[in-house]
């Protein structure tokens, strides 16, 4: 059985990737939320269609689970162009890179997960590849090597990230546009839950939709879970429907508390409070002290946490909030009233 925190854990799994498929919407007008973005893109496939020219290059940031895959792919259907995946720590050489380039035809779109991976050597070769459409390639080896420039078809890389800060400067500067996701609000995840259940062919009341989507820490993905989740309860405890109260059951089963925190959320808040008198502590120091990566606890834990106001990160470390004290019952400290948010 799926641990508690692995249920709200945002990451793929494996065992999902069929049913992801299943759900995932394939036009903008089935990709509820992050309208911002969907305003933009909207506006530059228009543009770009009637000038006969492929998309800008984009790069997508923003934590795991909210739907930037999802989007890359709206992205090509809407275009009417192919596209291709891969991911940052998979390419591993030049040429690699070389072959999947030269594979593209005209305007089609190259996605690249985790792109902030990218190794120093492939990262300088994708700068003419997205500037001039030409890559370098190797010929032979050795002293007697030469280097040929190949033209490439104008295509469009969408890089996508959950670590923005960790991009190159001339790396992010060979992108045209840059799309922030955001946390979706409890409203919007209602229309996703309801929209994946009508594809799943589950029944499901707004309710029960809206049970779910309040404890789906604010993630596209995390919500799709939970409601193949509850609809396992919902056979077996009802008739199958997800209504409010099945969904309440299945959650309350599940041990995810009304804000979808999981026990590394929780055990971050208390060990902030409890063991470094509510922060400011230094990153590494509370990964250290909870046994978790420090690189999990910022791109996975915190976002969220911060989102929900919880914590804040401050020039001399983390800090919990009056609004943290307050929710897990706890007293704030007399002494650091005036430094809490
Ligand atoms: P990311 O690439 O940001 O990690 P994905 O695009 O893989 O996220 O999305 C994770 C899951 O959530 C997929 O099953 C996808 O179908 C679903 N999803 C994400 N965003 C939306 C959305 N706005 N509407 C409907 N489903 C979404």
């Amino acid at each position: 059985m799926m641990r508690k925190d692995e249920v709200l854990d945002p990451s793929p799994r494996d065992d999902e990737r069929e049913l992801d498929e299943q759900i995932r919407p394939h036009r903008l007008g089935d990709f509820p939320g992050q309208d911002p973005i969907k305003e933009r893109l909207r506006i530059s496939i228009a543009a770009v269609k009637a000038r006969g020219e492929p998309l800008d290059h984009i790069l997508m940031c923003g934590p795991p689970g909210l739907g930037k895959t999802t989007l890359a792919r709206i992205l090509a259907h809407e275009m009417g162009v192919d596209i291709k995946s891969t991911a940052g720590p998979v390419v591993e050489r030049q040429a690699d890179l070389s072959a999947i380039l030269t594979s593209l035809e005209e305007f089609d779109i190259l996605f690249i997960d985790e792109i902030h991976r990218l190794n120093h050597a492939v990262e300088e070769t994708m700068y003419s590849a997205m500037e001039d459409f030409e890559v370098d390639i190797m010929l032979g080896k050795g002293p007697t090597a030469r280097s040929m420039k190949i033209g490439l078809k104008p295509f469009t890389l969408i890089g996508a990230t959950t670590r923005a800060g960790l991009l190159t400067p001339p790396l992010r500067a060979r992108f045209g546009d840059t799309c922030r996701f955001e946390f979706y609000a409890p409203e919007e995840l209602q229309i996703i839950v309801a929209r994946s259940a009508r594809v799943l062919d589950v029944p499901i009341d707004p309710s029960g939709a809206l049970e779910i989507a309040s404890r789906s820490r604010g993630t596209a993905r995390v919500a799709n879970r939970l409601l193949r989740r509850v609809r396992d309860f919902a056979q077996v405890k009802g008739d199958g429907t997800i209504t409010r109260e099945i969904a309440k059951g299945a959650l309350q089963v599940l041990g995810i508390d009304a804000l979808g925190l999981d026990d590394m959320d929780k055990l971050i808040i208390h060990t902030l409070i409890d063991k470094f008198s509510g922060g400011p502590v230094g990153l590494s120091s509370l990964a250290v002290a909870v046994g978790e990566e420090a690189q999990t606890i910022e791109e996975v834990h915190e976002p969220y946490l911060i989102q929900i106001g919880f914590v804040k990160r401050t020039s001399k470390g983390r800090v919990a909030t009056l609004h943290a004290y307050k929710h897990f019952g706890l007293n704030p400290p007399a002494d650091s009233q005036g430094a809490l948010f």
